[in-house]
C-alpha cells in the first residue's frame, strides 16, 4: 500500500511522520508544491525541522528514508498512491462572497483537480482538512469529472485531524479518538474498512469511531466552536470576577470539580489563538446563515466577539494601570506564539495585543523562544482586516521602531516600565524575578495575561501586579 499526502504543513507532516512510524510495511509520501518546506522536511540531523513540536524530531528520523518520504513530484506520486490524504490550508477566505467567514477551499480544489487529472488506478481520497460541511460533495463532483479513465472509481472519506499544535506527538500517540466517516454505500464502507486498518496498527478499536460523512465533517467544525467556547465562557467570567473581587481560578476549579464540567480549557487567558478556532467557528457561522439559522449563527459568533474583546480589555487593562498613558514607555513582551510548545503565531492574541499598545505609543521589547524576529515583524506588519475584528477597526501596523525583538527574557525586561506574558511557556516561570525587578523602571508591573505568574511572590518583591480575573492590587 502506498499513502500520500498532500500539504507538509502542521497536519500533513506529523500526521503522516506517524502513520509511517507505526506501520513500517506501509510507503507514505508527503508532497508539497513549497519546495522549501520540503527540503526543510528532508534536512539532515542538527538541522530543524519546518516545525517545532517536542518528539517530531524523534519520529521523522525514525521513519525517514525507511517509509516516509518527502517530495514536491507531487503528480507522480499521487498518481502512484493508493489512499491519498489532503491536507491543504483552508483559511477564511479575506475577498469576495463569504470573505472574512467562509472557508477558502482554493487550495482543496486544486488539490483534487490534480488527483483527477493524474489518476489512472482507482484511489481512496482522504479529507484530513478542516472543511464546512458537505465538501465531499463537491469533491466528488471535481474528481469525477476531471478524472479522463472512466474505469478510475475515486472513495472519498472524512478523517479530520484533532491534534493540537505543541503536543501534536503525544496526540497522535495516544488519540482519543480517531474519526472516520464514509458513504454509508458498500463501497464506501470497504474503502473505511481499509483506512481503519491503518489507524489500527496502534489506536484500540473502541477509540476509531466510524460515521457517515456528514457527520465526521461537521463534528471537526463542532469540536473547535465548542473547544473555543469554553475559553471565551471562562474569559467572559475573567471579567466579573474583576468587577466583583472573586478569583477565576479559584471559580474554576470549583466548577471543573463537577464531573458534568471537567477540569480542562478552564484558563482564564488574554484570549485563544491558532489557526483553527476563529476559522472554524467563523466558518460556521457561515454554514448556519447559509441554511437560514441566524439565530445559531449569532451564537457562535458571539465567542469570537468575546475572544476580541478579552484582547482588548488587556490593552486596556495596561494602560489604565499605567496611569492611563504608555506613550513612549518600555513594555517587555514576554512569548508571542498562540501557546506554548509552538513556534505557530498564526491568529495569535499576542498580535492584536501588540498593536494594540503600540497604538497607544508603547515600545515594546519581544521575546519568544521559538518565535523568529522577522515572523513577529512580519506579523505585526500586516494590516487587519476590518470584517475580523470589528471592535479595532482603522487600527494602523504599528511603526516598526516601536518594536524590538531579543533573544533573552532578561535582555526584554532591562529597563522597562511594565511586563506582559502573553504565551504560558514554562521558562518564564522559572525567571528570577528579584534580578529583573532590579533593572525595570519603578514602579514595575506585571500583566500576566495566562496566569502562570506566582502573583504574591511577585507584590512581596515590589511589583504591582495585574493578573486576568484576579483581584487588582489595593
Ligand atoms: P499549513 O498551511 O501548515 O499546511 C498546508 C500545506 O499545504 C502548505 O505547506 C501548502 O504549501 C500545501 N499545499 C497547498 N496546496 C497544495 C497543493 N495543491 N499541492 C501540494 N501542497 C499544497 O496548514 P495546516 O496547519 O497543516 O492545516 C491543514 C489543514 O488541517 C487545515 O484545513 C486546518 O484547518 C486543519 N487542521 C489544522 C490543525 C493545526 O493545529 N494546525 C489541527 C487540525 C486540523
Amino acid at each position: 500500500m502506498k499513502i500520500v499526502c498532500i500539504g507538509a504543513g502542521y497536519v500533513g507532516g506529523p500526521t503522516m511522520a506517524m502513520i509511517a512510524y507505526k506501520c513500517p510495511e506501509i510507503q507514505v509520501v508527503v508532497v508539497d508544491i513549497n519546495q522549501a518546506r520540503i527540503d526543510a522536511w528532508n534536512q539532515l540531523d542538527g538541522c530543524e525541522l519546518p516545525i517545532y513540536e517536542p518528539g517530531l524530531e524523534e519520529v521523522v528520523q525514525a521513519a525517514r528514508g525507511r517509509n516516509l518520504f518527502f517530495s514536491s513530484d507531487t503528480h507522480k506520486h499521487v498518481a502512484e498512491g493508493d489512499i491519498i490524504f489532503v491536507s491543504v490550508n483552508t483559511p477564511t477566505k479575506t475577498r469576495g462572497v463569504g470573505a472574512g467567514k467562509a472557508a477558502d477551499l482554493t487550495y482543496w480544489e486544486g488539490a483534487a483537480r490534480m488527483i483527477a487529472s493524474v489518476s489512472t488506478t482507482s484511489k481512496i481520497v482522504v479529507e484530513k482538512s478542516t472543511v464546512p460541511v458537505k465538501t465531499a460533495e463537491a469533491i466528488e463532483k471535481v474528481l469525477r469529472r476531471n478524472c479522463a479513465d472512466p474505469n478510475v472509481q475515486f472513495e472519498i472519506l472524512s478523517n479530520p485531524e484533532f491534534l493540537a499544535e505543541g503536543t501534536a506527538i503525544e496526540d497522535l500517540t495516544v488519540p482519543d479518538r480517531v474519526l472516520i466517516g464514509g458513504k454509508e454505500t458498500e463501497s464506501g464502507q470497504r474503502a473505511l474498512a481499509v483506512l481503519k486498518s491503518v489507524y489500527q496498527h496502534w489506536v484500540p478499536d473502541e477509540r476509531i469511531l466510524c460515521t457517515n460523512l456528514w457527520s465526521a465533517e461537521l463534528s471537526k467544525l463542532t469540536a473547535n466552536a465548542m473547544l473555543a467556547q469554553r475559553i471565551s465562557s471562562v474569559n467572559t467570567i475573567s471579567a466579573l470576577c474583576e468587577a466583583t473581587g472573586a478569583d477565576v481560578q479559584q471559580v474554576a476549579h470549583s466548577i471543573g470539580t463537577d464531573s458534568r464540567i471537567g477540569p480542562k480549557f478552564l484558563n482564564a487567558s488574554v484570549g485563544f489563538g491558532g489557526s483553527c478556532f476563529q476559522k472554524d467557528i467563523l466558518n460556521l457561522v457561515y454554514i448556519c446563515e447559509g441554511v437560514g439559522l441566524k439565530q445559531v449563527a449569532d451564537y457562535w459568533q458571539s465567542v469570537v466577539s468575546i475572544n476580541d474583546y478579552q484582547k482588548q480589555r488587556f490593552v486596556e487593562r495596561i494602560i489604565e494601570a499605567m496611569f492611563n498613558t504608555i506613550s513612549g514607555k518600555k513594555i517587555a513582551v514576554l512569548g508571542f506564539a498562540f501557546k506554548k510548545d509552538t513556534g505557530d503565531t498564526r491568529e495569535t492574541p499576542a498580535i492584536d495585543v501588540c498593536k494594540g499598545l503600540t497604538q497607544d505609543g508603547a515600545k515594546l521589547v519581544i521575546y519568544d523562544p521559538k518565535v523568529t524576529e522577522a515572523q513577529i515583524h512580519q506579523d505585526l506588519a500586516t494590516p487587519k482586516f476590518e470584517w475580523d475584528h470589528p471592535q479595532s477597526s482603522g487600527t494602523k501596523s504599528p511603526r516598526s521602531s516601536a518594536i524590538t525583538v531579543v533573544e533573552d527574557a532578561y535582555e526584554a525586561c532591562e529597563g522597562a516600565h511594565g511586563i506582559t506574558i502573553l504565551t504560558e511557556w514554562d521558562e518564564f516561570k522559572k525567571l528570577d524575578f528579584e534580578k529583573i525587578y532590579a533593572s525595570m523602571m519603578k514602579p514595575a508591573f506585571v500583566f500576566d495575561g495566562r496566569n502562570i505568574l506566582d502573583h504574591a511572590k511577585l507584590r512581596e518583591i515590589g511589583y504591582i501586579v495585574y493578573a486576568l480575573g484576579k483581584p487588582l492590587d489595593p
